[in-house]
């Protein structure tokens, strides 16, 4: 494999406290990722925001308004996690659709190019930089953009289910599915917008549980236990 994005959900950011972060949460994803990384493998990250704010968080404000802390949220969570790659021996950049004056530089896929060439983790924060969108959203264009291979969805849960296993003892999980059949049967893996980018641009998706052990190094090699969502 040569290029993969990887997307950490901000729960996933918080470990068991589930809002803000969980230093020792993230220092193990980053010692997954240096290993892909001193093994030749290009690796951008995407985050969400969910541990800090999301846009549905209050019926009160404006939702454009409540959308662009969000996207803030997802800044703040890859400056975090980027400085924490820094810390283990990566090399880093922090990539937003908006500036942020001299906190991140601006995305443009030549940019994002130029720093993989280089051996750095690239992040790509700020998602979309549009309201009424998500990180999955962000994820799958940016997988795109940048013509990554697949996409890594590093989640709370292990795989794609037919039914949620926390409220469904006898819920199956999936192997392998089809992006037309998570359409067809919704079943969120990521969000429909997401979804359907995905399939229309044949963006591969393989959902695997972050809190099982070396569960991102397993998984690009080939030691995979989630589910595989083929384009
Ligand atoms: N967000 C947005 N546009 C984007 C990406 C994110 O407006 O392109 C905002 C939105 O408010 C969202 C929040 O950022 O709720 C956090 O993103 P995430 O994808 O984690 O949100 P979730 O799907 O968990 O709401």
């Amino acid at each position: 494999m040569k290029r993969i994005l990887l997307k950490l959900s901000g729960e996933a950011l918080a470990g068991d406290k589930k809002t803000g972060f969980d230093e020792e949460t993230v220092r193990k994803v980053a010692l997954q990722v240096k290993e892909l990384t001193d093994s030749g493998i290009e690796v951008g990250i995407v985050t969400g925001g969910g541990n800090f704010w999301r846009g549905r968080t209050s019926e009160n404000i404006d939702r454009t308004k409540a959308d662009q802390i969000g996207m803030l949220a997802t800044v703040m969570n890859c400056i975090y996690v980027s400085e924490i790659f820094r810390s283990v021996g990566m090399k880093t950049a922090v990539l937003t659709p908006f500036e942020c004056g001299s906190f991140t530089k601006l995305f443009s896929k030549d940019r994002a190019n130029k720093y993989f060439s280089r051996g750095m983790v690239v992040f790509f924060a700020g998602g979309t930089g549009h309201p009424y969108f998500s990180t999955d959203t962000g994820v799958v264009l940016r997988a795109i953009e940048v013509e990554a291979e697949v996409i890594l969805l590093a989640k709370s849960i292990d795989g794609v289910y037919d039914k949620d296993p926390k409220t469904s003892q006898d819920a199956k999980k999936y192997d392998s599915i089809t992006i037309d059949e998570v359409i067809e049967k919704n079943l969120q893996v990521v969000d429909m917008t997401a979804s359907i980018l995905a399939r229309d641009n044949k963006m591969p998706m393989w959902v695997f549980g972050l809190n099982e052990e070396n569960s991102i190094v397993n998984t690009v090699n080939g030691k995979f236990t989630g589910t595989r969502v083929t384009v």
